[in-house]
């Protein structure tokens, strides 16, 4: 699927909750467009001298219910579109989990792996200074998302401080632990995931400790929840990254696998595993799949032959609107991203919380809050999953879209 789809897809899934919520249409018809879209020139000093102009986009979908919140992605591939289908998508997440945050998302096109150290910090610093007229702790808070990394998070943090001349550590999250982050922001994405997917397997009447798992991506997410999934004793059978999976029917052991791609740079090779295709991977059959790497990897192609019971969409749009179809009529239960993935968000509002208040929390009370939001959400999602008899992504989607619906019914439209 093109990247320009995404946002297609986006607005259909609107759609149809629309239809299926009976959404006052001058609300769905201004829930359609992003409040704000910031398309940045940034040009970067490279370590050649030279000076090269990179693009970068910042799209503030709704803020309805509170500022605006979500990642900034570095990818070759982005575009206006993409960033706006995620903002949109951000929206939803943030009242799926009930977080008082509308959403956004951010973008450069750039491939940082071919970037140096240097070139990376001045594009970020200067990306930063450019959207700063939009971003702000009670405006816009920027986050981690593909290929940003918290030392990046650190480079925004101190820009706009030293643009507005004092330290602003709630405008960003995922920050350095040192100035303001949070602990257990930067592996909640997996173990919210994992959450969630405890809470199908209880679902699905499937014994966790018997379970099998695949996951596809090996990234921040994807290795968080190889770990996290494993200490609940389930098999991770087969993981993968960009180069490749790599599978074991006993099982891999997912620390040793994680130290192997420290050292190695991929997962390809561990000792005792046999080299298979990512697209090998997603046919395998086990339990749980989860697509932890970029969207649209899921089609109408291959979604017949997925053989897992249940999906957890740790990545952002993994799969297409055809292709959930598909899905939905073999009976896999799909548990979307903007719930699946929705423990980063959750974590970055814990850590700007305590950014705004100065006051730290300890790992324990993070993941324990964390937690019970992850698996309220889930119970709230499967209620209205049983009741109007749709798939999960609907019931996540009626819930969320109800929400932020109910918020700017209460506010009006100004003037
Ligand atoms: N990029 C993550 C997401 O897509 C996290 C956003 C955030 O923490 O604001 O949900």
């Amino acid at each position: 699927m093109k990247k320009e789809n995404m946002l297609n897809a986006a607005l259909k899934n609107l759609e149809l909750t629309a239809e299926k919520i009976r959404l006052d249409p001058d609300i769905h018809e201004k829930f359609k467009y992003p409040k704000r879209c910031l398309i940045v020139s940034i040009p970067t000093r490279m370590d050649d001298g030279s000076i090269r102009v990179f693009t970068g986009y910042r799209v503030q979908h709704n803020m309805e219910r509170g500022p605006c919140k979500g990642g900034i992605r570095y990818h070759p591939d982005v575009t206006l579109d993409e960033v706006t289908a995620l903002a949109m998508l951000m929206t939803w997440k943030c009242a799926v989990v009930n977080i008082p945050y509308g959403g956004a998302k951010g973008g450069v096109v750039c491939d940082p792996k071919k970037l140096s150290g240097g070139e990376l910090e001045r594009l970020t610093r200067r990306y930063t200074s450019e959207i700063g007229i939009i971003i702000g702790p009670d405006k816009d808070i920027p986050a981690p998302d593909v290929n940003t990394t918290s030392e990046v998070m650190g480079w925004i943090m101190d820009t706009y401080s030293m643009n507005v001349g004092h330290s602003v550590p709630g405008v960003v999250t995922g920050k350095p632990l040192s100035i303001g982050g949070s602990k257990g922001r930067w592996e909640a994405t997996g173990r919210g995931c994992v959450y969630v997917s405890l809470e199908a397997l209880k679902y699905k009447k499937i014994d966790p400790k018997k379970a099998t798992v695949v996951i596809q991506g090996y990234g921040n997410a994807g290795s968080a929840v190889a770990r996290l999934i494993a200490k609940e004793q389930a098999r991770v059978i087969a993981v993968s990254d960009s180069r490749g999976g790599i599978y074991r029917k006993e099982g891999l052991d997912v620390n040793k696998v994680i130290e192997f791609k420290k050292r190695t740079g991929s997962v390809i090779g561990f000792p005792g595993s046999k080299k298979i295709s990512n697209e090998e991977l997603l046919t395998l059959p086990c339990d749980v799949l989860v697509p932890a790497a970029l969207e649209n990897v899921i089609t109408k192609e291959n979604a017949s032959r997925i053989k897992a019971r249940i999906i957890s969409e740790a990545a952002n749009g993994p799969i297409t609107p055809e292709a959930g179809e598909i899905l939905h009529g073999k009976g896999v239960l799909v548990v979307p991203d903007i719930l699946a993935n929705a423990g980063g968000v959750t974590v970055s509002y814990f850590e700007w919380v305590q950014s705004l208040q100065a006051y730290f929390w300890s790992e324990e009370e993070v993941n324990q809050k964390l937690k019970k939001i992850m698996v309220n959400a889930f119970n709230d999602v499967v209620r209205v999953m049983e009741k109007e008899k749709v798939d999960m992504r609907l019931a996540a989607m009626m819930l969320g879209v109800g929400r932020v619906a109910e918020a700017a019914r209460v506010r009006g439209l100004y003037p």
